[in-house]
């Protein structure tokens, strides 16, 4: 087993970027937690889930579809594969949905240009908000970093997990990692019994439409829901005119918002803020679990921190508990 020290990490993931485009957790001037390149700053991997969605560096807030110039289409130069280091063992979760979602049908070649050949190292043990502890992932990315309070263990998963630890000195931390994956397992999540109780409810069509009229009173249409949410994949499309080019981007889009399903008729279908705020959760707890076997939140905790009036879907379901049950 390899381990890293804390002040070595930047050498470490600065060592990655010929080979791939680097992105860690880093410590903005503002003291935000973002995914920056490491030579932007130490990589801050302690902290817990960064505030932003963590699956924006697949499917970003604008995206290029298609660009035309007056000698025809323009073509990207193709980039090279991402390395991001800092995803929480629930942003895996996410990122699993959502690589299922966009292969799903039409495969979304904009999503798998990224997400492809893409190396993905989970951040756990000692390492979340105020030091507290995260579960370890188990495997379901590349390689994980596990905090043990002192040094980063890297437990390598996958081949190129294996060949990105290969560079690291030889160590032995195997003790350490043992004694963290027993604490691993020891975790019990309230939060998680909460949301499959909510779904189990919605499912059962218990829930009133007049409860959705009275959570909608509380949402003032920001969108911060959905704009840090990792499985969040609505989005709209939108041309742009420039002197030497047109572009087409996609955009993402807010489930929150009053223009978001209306039909070019007039008609919308989800004309008020009462079923708008029921289309969020009801999606993500029911829908979803309909369609794809599981409920599409992996509590992942960002919508029930952004949303300023106190309606995300943990704060949601625990009402359709209390009330409904
Ligand atoms: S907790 Fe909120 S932001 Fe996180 S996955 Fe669930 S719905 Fe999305
Ligand atoms: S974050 Fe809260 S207030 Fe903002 S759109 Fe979402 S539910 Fe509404």
């Amino acid at each position: 087993m390899k381990t890293v020290i804390p002040d070595r990490l930047q050498e470490f993931f600065i060592g990655f970027t010929d080979e791939f485009e680097v992105k860690v957790p880093v410590l903005t001037t503002e003291g935000e937690r973002v995914f920056a390149s490491p030579f932007d700053g130490p990589p801050a991997l302690s902290g817990g889930a960064l505030a932003a969605k963590p699956t924006a560096v697949f499917f970003p807030q604008q995206d290029g579809v298609i660009s035309i110039g007056s000698e025809g289409l323009l073509h990207a130069s193709s980039a090279k594969p991402l390395f991001v280091a800092g995803f929480t063992p629930r942003d895996l979760l996410c990122l699993r949905f959502i690589d299922r979602f966009f292969a799903e049908g039409y495969r979304d070649d904009i999503y798998f240009s990224r997400r492809k050949g893409a190396l993905i190292a989970a951040v756990s043990g000692f390492s979340g908000a105020s030091g507290g502890f995260v579960p370890l992932s188990g495997g379901a990315c590349d390689l994980e970093f596990v905090f043990d309070g002192a040094v980063w263990i890297v437990v390598p998963y996958s081949e190129p997990g294996k060949r990105i630890a290969a560079r690291i000195p030889d160590d032995a931390a195997d003790d350490a990692l043992a004694a963290l994956l027993e604490k691993s397992g020891g975790c019990v999540d309230e939060d998680a019994a909460i949301i499959q109780a909510a779904s189990k409810l919605l499912l059962n069509e218990m829930v009133p439409d007049r409860f959705w009229d009275s959570v909608a009173e509380s949402c003032i249409q920001c969108t911060g829901c959905n704009l840090v949410c990792p499985t969040c994949t609505c989005f709209g499309v939108q041309d742009w005119r420039y002197p030497d080019r047109v572009e087409r981007s996609r955009m993402w889009d807010s489930c929150q918002l009053e223009g978001f399903m209306r039909e070019a008729s007039g008609h919308n279908p989800l004309g008020t803020e009462g079923l708008r705020t029921r289309r969020r959760i009801h999606h993500k707890l029911a829908a979803d679990r309909t369609k794809w076997g599981e409920i599409s939140c992996f509590l992942c905790g960002r919508c029930d921190a952004a949303c300023p009036t106190g309606i995300g879907i943990v704060a949601v379901s625990r009402m359709i508990v209390e009330r409904f049950s």
